[in-house]
Order: C-alpha cells, then sequence, then structure tokens
C-alpha cells in the first residue's frame, strides 16, 4: 500500500511526485511511456523560468532526475480504472493493480484528429501531430500546418528549419496563437498562410501524401494544392477514458477540480493539461503539481487523526 499513486509523469506528475516524496511520503509514478510528457515533443521551451531556452526532452531529464533524488518509485504501466475503496484506492493496470491510500492523475491530453478523409489513411506517411518527431523527413519539402493555435503556429515555425516552405492553414482570419509566436511566423519569409479556410481532403499515391484539397469557408472555392506533408494541430482531447465513470469529469471529459487540485472523490486529485481549466503550460502543471503533492501530505494527515479518533 503506497501513501500516493500519481498516474502520469509528465511535468505535473513529476513535480507532485517529486513533492511527495520530499514529506517522506512513499510514493509510486505509474506512466505509460517515456517519462517527460508532451515535453519529450516539445522543441524548444523559452517560457520556463530559469532557462533561456532549453529543448523539450532536456528539461523532461532533469525533472526526472529531481524526482528520482526524493526515492519516488517509478514503474511502467497503462492505467486501465480507478476503483475507490473508500480509505484506500485500487489503480488497475494491464497486469498489476496497485493500492494506495491517495492518487493524483496526471494523465494530460493528446492532439486532436481532424477526422477528414485521408488523415487515418496517410498517419505515419506524411500525415503527423508531432514536427520534432517527424520534421527532419521533410528537408526541402512543402509542408502544410493546419490550426492557428500556439501549437500550429510554434511548430509551424520549427519546420522551416527543415521544409522550403510551410503553409498555416486557419479557419478564421486570425491566428489564436500569442502575439510574439505570431510575430514570428508573420516575420518569417518561409511561411504562408491560408485564411478563412479548412482542409477537406488529404491526398496521396500509393505510398505518401502528395497534396491537399482546401476549401474557403468564406467564398466555398476548393482548391488543390500539393504538399508532401500535413502537420495537424487542431487541439487537444483529455486522457481521461479510466476515469469518466467516476463522475469527476466534465462533459468533454477534462477532470473538475477545486483550487487545492481535489476532484469530487476524498483523495483523488487531479493536475496538469488533464483539468478544466484555460492556460495548458509547463509552468501551469509544475504549479499544481506542488499544491497536489502537499495537499495529499494534509489529507493523509488528516485521515490518521480520522483514524486514531475511531479507535480511541
Ligand atoms: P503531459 O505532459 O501530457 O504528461 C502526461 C503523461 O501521462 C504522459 O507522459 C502520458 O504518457 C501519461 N499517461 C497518460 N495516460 C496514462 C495512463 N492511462 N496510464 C499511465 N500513464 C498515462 N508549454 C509551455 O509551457 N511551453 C512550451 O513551449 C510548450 N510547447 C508545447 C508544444 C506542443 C507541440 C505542445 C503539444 C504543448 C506545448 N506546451 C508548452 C504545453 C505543455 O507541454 C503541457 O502543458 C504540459 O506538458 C502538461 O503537462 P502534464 O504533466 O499535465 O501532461
Ligand atoms: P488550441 O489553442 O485549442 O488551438 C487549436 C487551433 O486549431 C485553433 O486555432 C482552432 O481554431 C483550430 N481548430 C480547432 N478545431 C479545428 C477544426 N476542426 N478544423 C480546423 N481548425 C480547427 O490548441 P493548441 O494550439 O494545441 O494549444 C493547446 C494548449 O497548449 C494551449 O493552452 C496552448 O497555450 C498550449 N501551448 C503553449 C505553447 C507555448 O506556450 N509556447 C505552445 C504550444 C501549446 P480557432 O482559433 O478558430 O478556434
Amino acid at each position: 500500500m503506497y501513501d500516493v499513486i500519481v498516474i502520469g509523469a509528465g511535468p505535473a506528475g513529476m513535480t507532485a511526485a517529486l513533492y511527495a516524496s520530499r514529506s517522506n511520503l512513499s510514493v509510486l509514478m505509474i506512466e505509460r511511456g517515456v517519462p517527460g510528457g508532451q515535453m519529450n515533443n516539445t522543441a524548444e521551451i523559452e517560457n520556463y523560468p530559469g532557462f533561456d531556452s532549453i529543448m523539450g526532452p532536456d528539461l523532461s531529464m532533469k525533472m526526472y532526475e529531481s524526482v528520482e533524488k526524493f526515492g519516488t518509485e517509478n514503474v511502467y504501466g497503462m492505467v486501465l480504472d480507478i476503483k475507490d475503496q473508500g480509505s484506500y484506492k485500487e489503480i488497475i493496470c494491464e497486469d498489476t493493480t496497485y493500492q494506495g491510500k491517495s492518487v493524483i492523475i496526471a494523465t494530460g491530453c493528446v492532439h486532436r484528429k481532424l477526422g477528414v478523409a485521408g488523415e487515418e489513411e496517410y498517419a505515419g506517411r506524411g500525415v503527423s501531430y508531432c514536427a520534432v518527431c517527424d520534421g527532419a523527413f521533410f528537408r526541402n519539402k512543402h509542408l502544410m500546418v493546419i490550426g492557428g493555435g500556439d501549437s500550429a503556429v510554434e511548430e509551424a515555425i520549427y519546420l522551416t528549419q527543415f521544409a522550403s516552405k510551410v503553409t498555416i492553414v486557419h479557419r478564421r482570419d486570425e491566428l489564436r496563437a500569442q502575439k510574439i509566436i505570431q510575430d514570428r511566423a508573420f516575420a518569417n519569409e518561409k511561411i504562408a498562410f491560408e485564411w478563412d479556410t479548412v482542409l477537406e481532403e488529404i491526398i496521396g499515391n500509393d505510398m505518401v501524401v502528395t497534396g491537399v484539397q482546401l476549401k474557403n469557408v468564406k467564398t466555398e472555392a476548393v482548391k488543390e494544392v500539393a504538399a508532401d506533408g500535413v502537420f495537424i494541430y487542431v487541439g487537444l482531447d483529455p486522457l481521461t477514458e479510466p476515469f469518466r465513470t467516476s463522475g469527476i469529469t466534465n462533459e468533454e471529459g477534462w477532470i473538475i477540480t477545486d483550487q487545492e487540485m481535489r476532484t469530487s472523490i476524498p483523495g483523488v486529485y487531479a493536475i496538469g493539461d488533464v483539468r478544466e481549466k484555460t492556460l495548458r503550460q509547463i509552468t501551469t502543471a509544475v504549479g499544481e503539481g506542488g499544491i497536489a503533492g502537499q495537499q495529499v501530505y494534509n489529507y493523509l494527515e488528516s485521515m490518521k487523526e480520522v483514524e486514531a479518533g475511531v479507535s480511541e
């Protein structure tokens, strides 16, 4: 029986584990992939205090080293379900069930799919959701980036170091991305824009993507444009499949907490991108990790008092 089980080893989960294990609690952190979460898919991070600029995988490694120092136990595993047994929780993975007196959910979210023709067919053959992973395959090629948020615009800029041209396709005539990121894109000679435009279809041959079909939503004009790759950044979906039936999510699946990161189930906390909130950043994930790591300590102390009162 662990004092705390942390699900997910992104910046939120790693910070919570650090705080809880530094308070001498026994902590298990379960991660289905490589520790670091979305930071591993991010090229350059320049809004994390203390670093002018740092590569995402490097920050992941530094955070992981900090967590290890205080004795958190790390295991590889995919959490499939949580069962609330009152004074403890069961965390069900594929082969093993773990028991924890408290749980911190830090499972983050994933890139949303567009659902257009050709997207699934050409995934990994020209369609990508990760510029850091796949950008280098597209040297001197023409790329389409779909979306107008921070991810789309920032990753489009990143892709210009490989591609000959990057076209950002956005459904409105105004970007959602932060002003500083927008300004960099507008100043980049390799970046072009297709405003008020949606991607209707990804076209290819037997092997790879060869182009896209675009539609202007104002004029309804449809055209085909030659392209070698399509990078899709149209938002995020929460990774909360295992927790949907527990009543802690909203209709879209984001987990609802109070400002102390408590969900509606006593002893269950949620932090980072998986929460219903407006700003999804490494700094906010880390801050919430600190709050939850301290809150579980307070929760476990209060449980001890309740148990002592019962046995008196
Ligand atoms: P995540 O980083 O998503 O980590 C969640 C972890 O949980 C993952 O490792 C996942 O494998 C694991 N997990 C999920 N489900 C399970 C399960 N069932 N069982 C076990 N493990 C599970 N933010 C910035 O501040 N600066 C930036 O420059 C920046 N650039 C970005 C660029 C891109 C392309 C993207 C997509 C995001 C960027 N962000 C940036 C946002 C930032 O990466 C996230 O806000 C942050 O990583 C959220 O941390 P998290 O720990 O909540 O979730
Ligand atoms: P996002 O902010 O939700 O932006 C999604 C973009 O895709 C929007 O421009 C949206 O258009 C567009 N879109 C959504 N559905 C679409 C559809 N069906 N067809 C066409 N376009 C569609 O998502 P994100 O850019 O991935 O960012 C997610 C979070 O991570 C944000 O909180 C962001 O701040 C953070 N992040 C931060 C950084 C950084 O700080 N440097 C970098 C990356 C991400 P509309 O604008 O019309 O809605």
